[in-house]
């Protein structure tokens, strides 16, 4: 299959200056592979940031939309195809699985992955979806950076690793209040059944003691 060369497709028909003369619509994340072309063992570096899409999340962290993922990777041609690797770091925002608290962190994260040319062995024998090819002169990182992140974002983040969570009582953050926080009063519903069973209301009654939540 022919594999189209966009070089100069979108070029708008009122020529800009030469000052000017960028690529149309250049998208960050498409690396443009013409500069490292196909001789096995040529090396690129690339290092730039790009703009993340609206859909880097998981239900309680993500990475806000437009925020700027940061790109250090090296491009190396191979046999196959162009082998990528480096590091990729972004902003991620949320709220903590225990106490509800917002959370701001970045994560940095290791890629490794070989982008396989059309006509490649590689390409050959792979299913459609079992690896990611070179689209042209080109190689979109996108994809790659968002299953990167979206598979190690934490499905429930917390603020700080011995968050208590909340007070069962009140529902402050136990970690702001004073060591012996604790609610004198119980639901009477709930004195009747201590008392009923003998439970001394004070054993149950300890601050926070049902919402200890150390499975993560
Ligand atoms: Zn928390
Ligand atoms: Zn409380």
């Amino acid at each position: 299959m022919p594999a189209p060369t966009p070089h100069r497709s979108g070029a708008p028909s009122s020529r800009p200056t030469a000052s000017q003369d960028r690529r149309p619509a250049a998208n960050p994340w498409k690396i443009d592979l013409r500069e490292l072309g196909r001789r096995a063992g040529s090396m690129q570096e690339v290092d730039r940031t790009a703009p993340a899409p609206a859909d880097w999340r998981v239900e309680l962290l993500g990475v806000p939309e437009g925020a700027q993922a940061h790109l250090r990777l090296r491009l190396e041609s191979v046999m196959e195809g162009v082998l990528v690797t480096g590091e990729l770091e972004v902003p991620v925002v949320g709220s903590c699985a225990r106490c509800l608290e917002p959370i701001e962190d970045s994560l940095r994260l290791d890629v490794q992955e070989l982008y396989a040319y059309s006509g490649s062995t590689t390409e050959a024998t792979s299913e459609e979806d079992e690896v990611r090819r070179v689209e042209g002169d080109f190689l979109d990182l996108e994809p790659l950076a968002r299953d990167t992140v979206v598979l190690s974002l934490p499905l429930a983040p917390v603020c700080t690793e011995d968050c208590a969570g909340l007070c069962v009582g009140c529902g402050q953050r136990l970690d702001d209040l004073p060591a012996d926080h604790s609610h004198e009063i119980v639901d009477a519903r709930w004195a009747d059944l201590a008392a009923k069973f003998g439970t001394p209301a004070s054993s149950s009654g300890t601050p926070g003691g049902p919402t200890t939540p150390e499975e993560n």
